[in-house]
């Protein structure tokens, strides 16, 4: 689609496709499991949704657009490969518009990658997870780590040349030298993009009957394994860009980079979240509702809000320091017409704690910091609230 209302506002895509072959034992995401019978439904209602939404979107250039879930690759090359050429129809996209699929190692096969490329995907993010099987078993992983390095390869050779790995560390009877050698085998892969996260037990999934356990690794085993993955990633090229993500140069996730940077994205699916200026909202969390409420042109929306400014300049806190990035006072007074007051003089202190540095009038985290950015970005957000530092008068 060309032509008619353009400006230059750019816009993520993020498409949800909750099917998985079976469940994992830490998940708790919108999925459903070995429920094949349910994707033709599913996709008839996504294309639909997405050609009602087109004309709304007609103003934006699309220059991201992520298909997460659930497993992609399980869904079908086919069925992906179509929402492409549907989104390519439809709405404007970036030339250099950056496509991203999630895959497990167990469902990525050379021709359904190829199919995909020409489709116009050119990233690859791939649950890895861990190189040791017996932690895989126990997760309920339905991949050996010999299945990792034959992914990445069928994806190169099908022409990718952006592939991301994900990566937990705090696994249940994981020790550090255990973390030590899944770093080691994955940095030999030379992959583009690395997602580090640190095991998080929620309740309701079949792992958190273990959350007692004394095979989980304790608050300073997780906090040595992510200092030792991010010195060993900066050792070996990988620029750390936000908490967990590490990246060679010019590789960083520009999807992800959308919902730290408080910009504007748009989902589509079961679960999907949109943010579109103040606009917030999120699309039924079942997999059967969204389509009959598709189908059948009822409410799709579950969640929605509209963001005051004082919560925007909250949120530009708290994603803003999830990244490299950072925070800058000029940025965040223009922004917010806020004094940043408040902030500094605690930012001030987590640099004589070697928690913050200043960088180019930037204030970001570091590692340390990092480690301790819930406790830390809590402290700034009642600082903000409260005003509890005596401002600087600010005059706009
Ligand atoms: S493959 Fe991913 S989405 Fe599916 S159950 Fe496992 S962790 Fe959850």
């Amino acid at each position: 689609m060309s032509g008619k209302g353009k400006d230059d506002k750019t816009l993520g895509l993020y498409l949800h496709i909750p099917f998985c072959a079976s469940r994992c034992a830490y998940c708790d995401f919108c999925s459903t499991e070995n429920r094949r019978d349910l994707i033709p439904g599913y996709q008839h209602a996504l294309k639909k949704h997405l050609t009602e939404a087109a004309p709304r979107l007609e103003k934006y250039r699309i220059d991201t657009v992520y298909f997460g879930g659930g497993t992609p690759s399980w869904y079908g090359a086919d069925y992906l490969a179509e929402l492409m050429g549907l989104i390519r129809r439809e709405m404007r996209l970036t030339p250099d518009c950056e496509v991203t699929l999630e895959a497990n190692p167990d469902s990525v096969e050379s021709a359904g990658l190829l199919r995909l490329r020409k489709a116009g995907f050119n990233r690859i993010s791939i649950g890895a997870q861990s190189a040791n099987d017996a932690i895989l078993r126990f997760l309920g992983r339905r991949h050996s780590w010999a299945q990792v390095p034959r992914a990445v390869d069928k994806a190169r050779r099908a022409g990718f040349e952006n592939i991301s790995l994900d990566l937990i560390y705090g696994l249940p009877a994981q020790s550090r030298e255990d973390w030590s050698d899944t770093l080691r085998r994955v940095m030999e892969l030379n992959v583009q993009h690395l997602s580090c996260y640190g095991l998080k037990i929620e309740e309701g999934t079949p792992l958190w009957r273990f959350r007692s356990s004394p095979d989980i690794p304790d608050d300073d085993l997780q906090a040595d394994m992510y200092l030792y993955a991010v010195e060993t990633l900066a050792g070996a090229g990988y620029i750390q860009y936000e908490i967990s993500n590490f990246a060679r140069r010019s590789y960083a996730s520009r999807h992800n980079l959308k919902y730290w940077l408080l910009e504007d994205y748009a989902g589509f699916g079961a679960s999907a979240a949109s943010k579109i200026g103040d606009q917030r909202f999120t699309f039924l969390r079942d997999a059967e509702a969204y389509i009959r409420a598709v189908e059948e042109g009822e409410n799709l929306i579950c969640e929605s809000e509209t963001v005051t400014a004082s919560e925007k300049a909250m949120e530009y806190v708290m994603l803003g320091l999830r990244t490299a990035r950072g925070i800058e006072a000029g940025e965040y007074e223009k922004r917010f017409r806020a004094p940043f007051a408040p902030l500094d003089a605690l930012l001030q202190g987590y640099v004589r704690m070697g928690l913050a540095k200043q960088v180019d009038d930037r204030w970001r985290f570091t590692p340390r910091g990092f480690l301790l950015s819930n406790q830390l970005i809590g402290e700034l957000l009642d600082a903000q609230a409260e005003q509890r530092y005596k401002p600087r008068p600010y005059s706009p």
